[in-house]
């Protein structure tokens, strides 16, 4: 079909399908592309507005049990420094957030799952909520839980949790990670926080070794039916002391530049998935250091600046060649603020930015 035919399907709110979104992942020239990011803004506008909401990334810890085989902070990768921020670093990065008047944070980490760390999460979540008096949004990106601990800290004040599936081919998440991870487990935790009342975000990696075309195609139609509040997705990135860092070209299928097809993938993502929020991630920039605005450009309407301390970011490397390592996050935002004003848009202060979609639901 054609891709003006495909865009009238998703306007009348005929949900697409796997060919027809493979369709508009593989748009080649110039024009057709253009056309495809054009039409995503304006569904964005439509469906979601101009604003841009900020949420402040705290890298709480890069101490992590599992193993993926991609991540720069796996469990055997022995030349990492370990660390876990100290309660004060958190309470002031919120602090930083809460005075520059971001909406909400999101508190990440490898992934833990004793008892020390669910109940010292528990307790900053209740102290960062003290602090800002209830205002500072939390969103929560620690990994696989048990339903307790996705309870208890609900109950302590997050109220978004951001798990990404990484990919929704089952085959192919068995290639990205050891044996003793498990794409259900994954796929349970998002029913189980939706059901404790969490707005969840999912995403992907896109560009990653052995992932085609069609598992892209595949990775929409899995959020559509995940049904999800928030996308999270981005380029996927080598980090050199991973087994995934020693593969070559040749383990890509995909040939196209990573950087163009993410924007791509958002911008499908906009048109099919409508009034999601959609982030423009960090991997994004850095492949290109504009990739977060042309991310916007294509669909997405939230941005993660990076608000840790920065003395510990160095240690936070997920791929290598991560950006803002060496920029306090004053200047980051500072950046930020011009490029989006530059694109035309405003930044959604002080409001948390629950997407439309979750609005609905409720
Ligand atoms: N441990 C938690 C949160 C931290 S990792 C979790 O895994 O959910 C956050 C995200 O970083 C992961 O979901 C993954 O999609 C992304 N990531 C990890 N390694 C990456 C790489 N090499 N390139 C790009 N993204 C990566
Ligand atoms: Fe740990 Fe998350 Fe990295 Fe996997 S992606 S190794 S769970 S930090």
């Amino acid at each position: 079909m054609e891709p003006e035919r495909i865009f009238k399907k998703a306007e009348s709110g005929r949900p697409l399908n796997r060919e027809e979104l493979k369709t508009l992942l593989t748009l080649e020239k110039e024009d057709d592309v253009s056309r495809l990011l054009e039409e995503a803004y304006r569904v964005k506008l439509a469906a979601v507005g101009k604003k841009v909401y900020f949420r402040g990334i705290i890298e709480f810890s890069n101490i992590c049990e599992k193993n993926c085989l991609y991540c720069g902070i796996r469990r055997d990768n022995g030349s990492v420094e370990r660390y876990e921020l100290p309660e004060e670093a958190v309470l002031a990065a919120a602090e930083f957030a809460s005075s520059r008047n971001y909406g909400s944070v999101v508190i990440q980490a490898g992934e833990r799952s004793d008892e020390g760390f669910v109940s010292t999460v528990e307790k900053l979540l209740k102290k960062i909520k003290k602090a800002s008096s209830g205002k500072l949004g939390i969103t929560l990106s620690l990994g696989e839980q048990s339903e307790e601990a996705y309870r208890r800290w609900f109950e302590a004040g997050a109220h978004r949790y951001l798990l990404r599936i990484e990919t929704s081919s089952r085959e192919l998440y068995k290639r990205l990670h050891p044996k003793d991870h498990s794409f259900d487990g994954r796929r349970k935790c998002l029913e189980l926080l939706k059901s404790c009342g969490y707005q969840v975000g999912t995403g992907v990696m896109i560009r990653l070794p052995f992932q085609t075309y069609d598992d892209l195609a595949g990775d929409l139609l899995f959020f559509r039916e995940a049904d999800v509040a928030m996308i999270g997705m981005g380029p996927y990135l080598p980090s050199g002391n991973t087994p995934f860092g020693k593969l070559t070209e040749k383990d890509f299928p995909i040939s196209e530049d990573p950087c163009s097809l993410a924007i791509k993938m958002i911008a499908v993502a906009r048109v099919f998935l409508r009034d999601v929020n959609i982030a423009s991630t960090t991997a994004l920039q850095a492949l290109n250091p504009k990739g977060r605005e042309m991310g916007l450009k294509a669909g997405a309407n939230i941005i993660m600046p990076n608000i840790t301390e920065t003395r510990f970011r160095p240690s936070y490397q997920l791929y290598d060649n991560k950006p803002s390592v060496d920029e306090n996050a004053v200047e980051c935002v500072k950046r930020l603020e011009e490029a989006i004003a530059a694109v035309g848009e405003e930044i959604g202060y002080g409001e948390w930015g629950d997407s439309p979609h979750f609005g609905k639901k409720k």
